[in-house]
C-alpha cells in the first residue's frame, strides 16, 4: 500500500473528453485552448486569461508581460517551490526573499516593505498551501512603491480572499495544472489578468513573440504599399518569446477538470477539517492557521512536528507506505542561489518552519479509512518516539 502525498483524479467524463480531441481536427491551437481560457477567467472572476505550456511558464510570462529586465528586483517568498524566484532569473533580474509570518506561513507585507529597494519592480506572493496572502496590505504597498503584483496561485485555484475569488484582483495572478495541483492538463498553466495590454503581451511570449495583428506590426506599417511584400500569410516577430503553447488534448482535459472543481475543493476542505480534529488535542503538532477573511483551498496539509525529530517521524511515515513530503526547502539555501549571491540570506521564520514541517496526504480522492490510517500511524509513531528527546 502507498498512500501518495497527492494524486490526480481523473474519470470517464475527463477521458472522453480527451478521446473527443484526439478524434478532431485540432490536436493543438484549436478551439479548446480560448473555452478552458473562459471557463478559469469566468469562475474566478478575471477579464483575460492565457492558457500556456506550464505553471513556470506562466510565471516566466507573467514576468516579461511586467517588463522585468537586467537590473530589476522581485520580492517573493522562500517557502515556495523555486519557480515562484526562478522566473526572475529568466528576466535576467534578481529574486529577493521576503521572511513569511510564523502564523500562517505566508510572505510577511511588514518584510516586504523592508526588502523595497530602488529596483524593485514586482511582488510575487505565494499563496502556500492554498491560504490566500494578506492582499490588502501587498497592494497597498505595491501601490505605493508603484510595484506590480503577480499572485502565484498554484496552490489556491478555487481559493477566496475576503469573498472575491483568488485570480481575480491583481495586475496577474498565475495557476499551474501539474496533476497535484486542484485540477489538471497534465502540464498546463494559465495567467489571469484585468489588463488587456497586459493579456496581449503574454499571448505575444506564449509564441515566439510573433503577432499576426495588423495593428502591431512595425515594418508591415511601412510596407502596407509596397508592392506585394505584405499578405494574408503576413506576420512579424516583434519580441523575443517562446514556444509556450498549451494543447487542445490538455485544455479538454481541463475544462472537465473545471466542471469538477467546486467537488474537489469541498473534499479538500472536508479531509482537513478531519485532520485539525484529530490532532487539535496534541501537543506536538502544530496544525495549519487560518488568517481571518481568507478561504483555503487545501492544496496541502502541512503540519509542524514539535519536540521529536522530524527525519525520524518523516521516515517512519514513509515505512509505513505513506508519502509524507516536505514543502518546501527554503529556496534561497540551493547550491545555485548559494552560487549567484545568497549566502548571506537569512529569512530566520522560514527557516524555523522548514525545520518542523511535514506535509500529510491531501487529495480528492483520499478516502476516510485512508486518511484515518494516516491519523493513527503518526498518532503512533510520536507515542513511540516519546522520551527520546
Ligand atoms: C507547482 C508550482 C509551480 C510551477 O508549476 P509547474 O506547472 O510545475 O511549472 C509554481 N509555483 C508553485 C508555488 C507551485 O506549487
Amino acid at each position: 500500500m502507498w498512500i501518495p502525498y497527492g494524486h490526480q483524479s481523473i474519470n470517464e467524463d475527463d477521458i472522453q473528453a480527451v478521446v473527443e480531441v484526439l478524434k478532431s481536427d485540432f490536436l493543438t491551437t484549436g478551439p479548446k485552448i480560448e473555452e478552458f481560457e473562459r471557463k478559469v477567467a469566468d469562475y474566478a472572476g478575471a477579464r483575460y486569461a492565457t492558457a500556456v505550456a506550464n505553471g513556470t511558464a506562466a510565471l516566466h510570462a507573467a514576468c516579461f508581460a511586467a517588463g522585468i529586465k537586467e537590473g530589476d528586483e522581485v520580492i517573493t517568498t522562500p517557502i515556495t517551490f523555486a519557480a515562484s524566484a526562478n522566473c526572475a532569473f529568466y528576466c535576467h533580474a534578481r529574486p529577493v526573499f521576503a521572511d513569511i509570518d510564523p502564523e500562517t506561513y505566508n510572505i510577511d507585507p511588514a518584510d516586504i516593505e523592508r526588502k523595497i529597494t530602488e529596483k524593485t519592480k514586482a511582488i510575487i506572493p505565494v499563496h502556500y498551501t492554498g491560504q490566500p496572502c494578506d492582499l490588502d496590505r501587498i497592494h497597498k504597498i505595491a501601490e505605493k512603491y508603484h510595484l506590480t503584483v503577480i499572485e502565484d496561485a498554484a496552490h489556491a485555484l478555487g481559493a477566496s480572499y475576503h469573498g472575491k475569488k483568488i485570480g481575480s484582483v491583481s495586475d496577474m495572478t498565475t495557476f499551474s495544472f501539474h496533476p497535484v495541483k486542484h485540477i489538471t492538463t497534465g502540464e498546463g498553466g494559465m495567467v489571469l489578468t484585468n489588463d488587456e495590454q497586459l493579456c496581449k503581451r503574454l499571448k505575444l511570449f506564449r509564441t515566439h513573440g510573433i503577432t499576426r495583428e495588423e495593428a502591431d506590426l512595425e515594418h508591415g506599417k511601412n510596407r502596407r504599399d509596397s508592392g506585394n511584400y505584405m499578405g494574408p500569410w503576413y506576420y512579424e516577430q516583434t519580441e523575443l518569446g517562446y514556444n509556450y503553447r498549451i494543447t487542445d488534448i490538455q485544455c479538454a482535459l481541463g475544462i472537465s477538470q473545471m466542471n469538477r472543481l467546486e467537488e474537489f475543493v469541498e473534499k479538500r476542505k472536508k479531509l482537513a477539517e478531519r485532520y485539525h480534529e484529530a490532532f487539535s488535542e496534541c501537543e506536538d503538532i502544530v496544525t495549519p492557521k487560518q488568517l481571518a477573511g481568507t478561504d483555503s483551498s487545501w492544496h496541502l496539509y502541512v503540519i509542524q512536528i514539535l519536540n521529536h525529530d522530524r527525519r525520524e517521524i518523516f521516515e517512519k511515515m514513509r515505512e509505513a507506505g505513506i508519502g509524507v513530503n516536505v514543502h518546501y526547502i527554503p529556496v534561497y539555501t540551493f547550491p545555485y542561489y548559494q552560487a549567484h549571491g545568497y549566502q548571506d540570506v537569512c529569512c530566520e521564520h522560514a527557516e524555523e518552519l522548514y525545520r518542523h514541517i511535514i506535509s500529510l496526504p491531501l487529495y480528492p480522492d483520499l478516502k476516510e479509512e485512508e486518511q484515518d490510517y494516516v491519523i493513527k500511524t503518526l498518532k503512533e509513531i510520536i507515542t513511540d518516539s516519546r522520551g527520546k528527546n
